[in-house]
């Protein structure tokens, strides 16, 4: 990598920082998928906003007065998820995790990838769309097949029980984020004395907010982003680069010590 002396004594101290925490937790964002070919949707450009005011489509009202326009929105957005494929980036976090350096992973995005790159502690704050939930009977069913029939058919997959519309388990706005995931984030922040802000803008609240709670508790943050942040500047850290690219060398050289 053509890197500059700057960038790798970034590495090296991230890495440092790293080894030395009790309790380092990372936190994903949109930038961490978009290298596994899942667009960051909230960027203008990604196309998956440009015909659709979210509000009219993607909000939990929208969805139970119009599941058609909610699906036909989702449908390219589901195939992408399931065509995409973790990234170095999810591979080395999976790897911090392994040897002890990386506690959780908390994650703003619903794809999966950091559990299919091998993370076993992963909050996912938006949901996740392995499961769905009848909104009539709230019977939660498993995805898989629900999502292929709606790639092939188009049509809102329907409750087998009761005929009514399924809704996957993905925060929508208008809704609660989940309370088991929240919780369960919460507790590793409190413990927190390092946080790695990988791929995230941290644009959007509440999860943007949460490295400044590790801040105030004196914890370490460093931030591996392809643009600016508002916390670079109480940042221990910041490496304005690809994290395929950066997280592996900060993986590799936590691991050789
Ligand atoms: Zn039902």
């Amino acid at each position: 990598m053509n890197y500059t002396d700057k960038i790798w004594n970034d590495i090296r101290r991230a890495a440092a920082l790293l080894r030395e925490a009790r309790h380092a937790v990372a936190l994903t964002g949109a930038g961490s998928s978009t290298p596994s070919g899942i667009p960051d949707f909230r960027t203008p450009g990604s196309g998956l906003w440009e015909r659709t005011d979210p509000m009219e489509v993607v909000s939990v009202y929208a969805f139970r007065q119009n599941p058609q326009a909610f699906f036909d929105w989702m449908r390219p957005l589901v195939k992408m998820m399931l065509a995409a494929e973790p990234n170095a980036g999810h591979r080395a976090l999976a790897e911090m995790e392994d040897g002890g350096w990386l506690k959780a992973v908390i994650t703003q995005n619903i794809d999966d990838l950091h559990q299919r790159a091998g993370s076993r502690e992963v909050l996912e704050l938006h949901g996740h769309m392995r499961e769905a939930t009848c909104i009539r009977c709230y019977k939660v069913l498993p995805t898989d097949e629900l999502l292929r029939d709606l790639i092939d058919s188009g049509k809102p997959p329907c409750c087998p029980d009761c005929g009514g519309v399924i809704k996957p388990n993905v925060v929508l706005f208008g809704e609660q984020l989940p309370v088991a995931a929240v919780n369960a984030a919460m507790g590793h922040i409190r413990q927190a004395d390092l946080m790695l802000v990988a791929g995230s803008s941290l644009k959007v609240m509440p999860a943007s907010h949460l490295p400044v709670l590790v801040h105030e508790q004196s914890g370490r943050l460093i931030v591996v982003n392809l643009s600016s942040t508002y916390i670079d500047d109480i940042a221990d850290v910041v490496i304005r680069a690809d994290i395929v690219e950066v997280l592996p060398l900060i993986a590799r050289i936590c691991a050789e010590g």
